[in-house]
């Protein structure tokens, strides 16, 4: 027999509707990319991102086609991710980061067919447009005033594009196990890989992160995501917003922590999100400035663990509360958050911050386990180790233009993350599987570096590893066998590397060894360049 109950599909432009409709002039404030502050709320946002998907339908883009986003958080681009979706289209918010050989193969990848850019990324873009295959327009998310001229790229107007429509239009119907989005994951080895998100899977991950229990997002939020909405939507966070109707403060291309601060007073920001790179600079400024927090109440941080010293002096010099996450691109990030459980707030101080440094505890949609290498499932003690195996309704169950599934066969997806859980259900990272770097919040990997260094005439061997850092978390360290007979020095590895790798990739250090170490069967053994890394840095 089947239900009786109304089938109301879970679709994206429905979170916008809603905001629109009930929470109409919550307001959307934007740092512009151009300069100066600009004011928007959630009906004109509404409003305007209808008129895009209008724009879009008569560009002749569609249900299913890719419309990629080179972007920083601003109004503009909140209306892309609710308009694109809106025309029945896939927003895919790429990465302006990534180095320029991943950003080619990632568009041309994804097949899209429309660019929407920031000021910022014309040089990049006009660069790189003989390589991109399928796109035929670039949208200049800026008016005419700010529009360039002369370029070899001929760049559509924003502004302009949305005027010209009368926002007469009906959001595309679409079921809501439709693509709405799409985030390519550059951490492993290999090509980056997409992840197609649903409608279905952005609303319900959307329901997850607002409760009380996780970012405890509200009408009365004030929330600065400065996470980047190329990094999984900004974690969800301008869909949930939508939701529940919270007030958007956006920093656009600036991400100075005299920038962020002025926000956050200024706009009376309570809630904010970003890697603790960021939060790292922003002590530094308070502790400069001898300035507060305002009104802000609560931190969410993710992306790589928040140190315990910062958790502390948020908590205890700015009564701020310390939100630690864990999410991945491949579970639209968010997978656990650190809210203290009832079990947990009975515990003494220092145990409770003990388990604030943890990632956290799963939401409802997401069933976590440990498995060891053979696969069987490890017990929630808090001792045991094994990779952590996720699975629920919006978590990856094949990557973009893969056949296979990324699944084992119980249906979970391996992290690559290595982890303990406690009795109390508190998930903690205790090192990675996956050979890749994570250095201010963005992945270097490590297998493309080595791969760059073996290009270097006298290079034999080559092996990266990360090194702790005090600010970017980790940065990499390369470990060179010399051809026999070579003089290679490390000038010339680090110049021959700087026209193959972006800048920030460079590795900190190079140092020559004799040989590398190796398995039995011939892999290099990492974990034991680790420890010689970690002396390396001690010394
Ligand atoms: P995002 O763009 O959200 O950072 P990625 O997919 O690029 O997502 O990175 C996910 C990986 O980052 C995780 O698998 C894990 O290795 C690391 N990570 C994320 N959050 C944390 C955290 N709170 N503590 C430690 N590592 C984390």
């Amino acid at each position: 027999m089947l239900n009786l109950m109304q089938n109301w599909p879970l679709v994206v432009p429905r979170l916008l509707d809603h905001a629109a409709l009930n929470h109409g002039t919550r307001e959307i404030v934007t740092q512009t990319v151009e300069g100066g502050l600009h004011r928007s709320n959630w009906a004109e946002v509404a409003g305007r991102a209808r008129r895009l998907a209008q724009a879009l339908d008569a560009l002749g883009i569609g249900i299913g086609d890719r419309v990629a986003t080179l972007a920083w958080n601003t109004h503009r681009h909140v209306e892309c991710c609710f308009g694109i979706p809106g025309a029945g289209a896939v927003a895919h918010t790429i990465n302006p980061r990534l180095y320029h050989e991943q950003i080619v193969y990632i568009a041309n990848h994804a097949g899209d067919r429309v660019l929407f850019l920031d000021l910022s990324f014309v040089d990049l873009v006009e660069q790189l447009a003989p390589q991109l295959e399928t796109i035929e327009h670039y949208v200049l998310l800026t008016d005419r005033t700010h529009m360039p001229i002369g370029r070899s790229v001929d760049f559509l107007c924003y502004e302009e594009l949305v005027a010209a429509q009368t926002g007469d239009f009906a959001w595309v119907e679409i079921d809501e196990n439709a693509p709405a989005g799409l985030c390519y994951t550059s951490g492993t080895t290999g090509n980056p890989k997409g992840v197609l998100y649903s409608h279905r899977s952005n609303v319900l991950h959307s329901l997850a992160i607002v409760q009380i229990d996780a970012f405890c997002l509200s009408s009365s939020s004030v929330l600065l995501p400065v996470v980047p909405m190329y990094h999984a939507n900004a974690w969800g966070l301008p869909y949930a917003s939508a939701m529940v109707g919270a007030k958007l403060v956006l920093n656009g291309a600036h991400f100075e922590a005299k920038v962020l601060h002025d926000l956050i007073i200024d706009h009376g920001v309570n809630i904010t999100g970003a890697v603790p790179t960021v939060w790292l600079s922003m002590l530094q400024y308070l502790e400069e400035t001898g300035a507060d927090l305002g009104s802000l109440r609560r931190v969410i941080i993710g992306g790589s663990a928040a140190p315990r010293s910062m958790i502390e002096t948020f908590a205890n010099q700015f009564g701020v509360e310390v939100m630690h996450a864990w999410g991945m691109t491949e579970l639209s990030p968010v997978g656990t958050i650190g809210a203290l459980s009832a079990a947990g707030s009975e515990l003494p101080a220092e145990a409770q911050l003990d388990l604030r440094c943890k990632q956290g505890r799963a939401l409802f949609g997401v069933e976590m386990c440990l498995k060891d290498e053979e696969g069987a499932l490890l017990p929630r003690d808090d001792a045991s180790s094994g990779r952590l195996m996720v699975r629920g309704p919006w978590i990856v169950e094949r990557y973009y233009g893969h056949e296979a599934t990324a699944l084992d066969s119980d249906g979970f997806f391996d992290t690559g993350d290595i982890a303990t859980i406690d009795p109390l259900g508190y998930m903690q990272i205790t090192d990675r599987a996956k050979d890749v770097i994570k250095s201010g919040g963005e992945w270097i990997s490590s297998v493309q570096l080595e791969n760059a260094a073996l290009g270097c005439e006298g290079v034999a061997e080559a092996a990266v590893v990360g090194i702790p850092h005090p600010k970017w978390d980790e940065r990499p360290l390369l470990y060179v066998v010399k051809k026999p007979g070579s003089a290679v020095s490390r000038g010339d590895i680090l110049r021959f590397l700087e026209a193959h790798v972006a800048k920030w990739w460079l590795p900190d250090d190079i140092v020559f060894l004799e040989e590398l170490p190796h398995s039995a069967t011939g892999k290099v053994l990492k974990t034991v360049l680790r420890e010689r890394a970690r002396l390396h840095v001690e010394l």
